[in-house]
């Protein structure tokens, strides 16, 4: 499938081709010409799918070809329409929603990239920084306006906004909004829009608050689902190193001393648990930062770019905190602590061997996690290879504990799937917690086979263990799996009691 097929028009096809895509993920195959259609939409698709392409290019489209509304004049031209006003300034016809500030960041550049052939006047809102300058800039008219909800009704308080105009709406990442409390924001904000308009919700999970904020603002929306399962294992190398619990930090410093490892980012299940590795590591002369959903955005924002720049060899992150994160070619993932929710593997690998580069998932697993590790392999469909670092072989006399979650935290049902969505730690704003899952199960896409692969590790010579913990049907050899072309698997499903799926293909 290629890009021209879409219906897009030839301004965004250059747009596209300059970024090197040259063919849709599957998110985008599907969602494009939904949107270009003028229909509503729901997205099950995640970070790493390719989602902010699939709802920006088509809406980039809308603008450019839909006279801007209550203006239309049957001689107006189609650029103009996309830019506003003949100087540019405009009415804002799209509202982009996204949880938070770095994604406002990410989404709002593609926003920028993508109509780099037909500006469009784009404008990101987001909190912890100041207030005038984002005044001033929405005075200049955008036509696009990408916005986490709490600054934007700061805005609408002030009268800095007029979200009246508004024909496209976008959530992007709803699931983590609602996540991190922004429901009644997000309630306040539709209240305010022109009931005439076009909806797109993307989620990466669909619970039933999720279920219930899609109702309300849905019309007859088409439902389009993807799966990034086998995106990541066709880049990332994926290896288990098993160790004895109290030896984890000991065995990470070494993998780093050892240059094993080296810009990492490292996944621990809580913010304790972050705040304290990064801590440790510091103290064993490796620089290292740690984010999670506490840490203000500024410091979220510094330690990220400390990250990229390589100032930070190690950074320490929880789920919620790296989730939306676009750290690209990151070499390394390194699980120092097994999700809970299987799912939340995939979306921690999804971290790195992005963009055609290759990557490295490391996850040091104990005697504890073997149920963990049995629900992962069982989501991915295949085994892990499991390899033992010398000088680290685990203690066969250590018995397995239970793992220990933070309070308030439930125990989940060990090594079996939980739907998508749930416990997450960290967070932003709380309403009082997540709402129960809607009992959607996690959608399999399409698994290939799993095919040998290169070694599981670079440099040092560890010796091979034997089968991997808590592993059935691996094989021990490392494997590398994933369809061709985006690697993105696709399944469009109904989800129970879901009135959607009505597109055609
Ligand atoms: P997203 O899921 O929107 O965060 O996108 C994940 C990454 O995929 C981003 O770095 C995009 O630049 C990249 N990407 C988006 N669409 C394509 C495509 N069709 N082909 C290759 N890479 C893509």
């Amino acid at each position: 499938m290629s890009f021209d097929r879409l219906g897009l028009s030839p301004d965004l096809l250059r747009a596209v081709a300059a970024q090197g895509y040259t063919e849709p993920t599957p998110v985008q195959a599907e969602a494009i010409p939904i949107v270009l259609a003028g229909r509503d939409l729901l997205a099950g698709a995640q970070t790493g799918t390719g989602k902010t392409a699939a709802f920006v290019l088509p809406l980039l489209q809308r603008l450019a070809t839909t006279p801007i509304r209550g203006s239309a004049s049957p001689g107006r031209g189609a650029a103009t329409a996309a830019r506003g006003a003949p100087n540019g300034r405009g009415p804002i016809r799209t509202l982009i929603l996204t949880p938070t500030r770095e994604l406002c960041l990410q989404v709002e550049e593609s926003v920028r990239t993508y109509s780099s052939q037909r500006p469009v006047r784009s404008v990101p809102i987001y909190g912890g920084v100041g207030f005038d300058p984002q005044a001033r800039a929405l005075r200049s008219g955008p036509a696009v306006v990408v916005a986490t909800p709490g600054r934007l009704l700061d805005h609408v308080t002030q009268r800095t906004i007029d979200l009246r105009t508004v024909e496209i709406l976008v959530l992007d990442e709803a699931d983590r909004m609602l996540d991190m409390g922004f429901i009644r924001d997000i309630r306040k904000i539709l209240a305010l829009l022109p009931v005439e308009r076009q909806n797109l919700l993307f989620s990466a999970t669909f619970s039933a608050e999720i279920r219930q904020l899609a109702d309300g603002l849905l019309r007859d929306p088409a439902f389009v689902q993807v799966t990034p399962k086998n995106t990541t294992a066709e880049l990332v190398r994926q290896v288990v190193h098993p160790v004895d619990r109290e030896r984890k930090r000991e065995l990470l410093s070494h993998l780093i001393r050892s240059g094993r490892i080296d810009q990492a980012l490292v996944f621990t299940r809580t913010k304790h648990g972050a705040n304290r590795l990064s801590q440790q590591l510091e103290r064993d002369g490796i620089n290292a930062a740690a984010i999670h959903g506490n840490k203000s955005q500024s410091q979220r924002v510094r330690a990220l770019s400390d990250l990229k720049s390589g100032r930070v060899a190690i950074l320490v992150a929880t789920d919620v905190a790296a989730r939306g994160l676009d750290i690209e070619a990151l070499p390394h993932v390194v699980n120092y602590e097994l999700p809970t929710v299987p799912e939340d593997y995939i979306h921690r690998i999804g971290r790195t061997g992005r963009a055609g580069i290759d990557g490295d998932a490391v996850s040091l697993v104990c005697i504890d996690e073997a149920p963990l590790l049995q629900g992962i392999q069982k989501l991915l469909g295949r085994g892990i290879a499991a390899e033992t670092i010398g000088g680290f072989e685990p203690d066969r006399s250590i018995r397995a504990e239970p793992i220990r979650f933070r309070s308030g935290m439930g125990q989940p049902a060990m090594g079996g799937q939980r739907a998508m969505g749930g416990q997450r730690s960290g967070g932003g704003r709380s309403t009082g917690g997540h709402a129960a899952s809607g009992g959607q199960r996690p959608v399999h896409g399409q698994r290939p086979a799993g095919r040998g692969g290169t070694p599981a590790t670079r440099g040092a010579s560890p010796s091979r263990g034997g089968a991997p913990l808590g592993s059935r049907g691996g094989n021990g050899a490392p494997q590398r799996s994933g369809p061709s072309g985006t690697g993105i698997g696709s399944q469009r499903v109904a989800l129970p009691g879901e009135r959607l799926a009505r597109q055609g293909r």
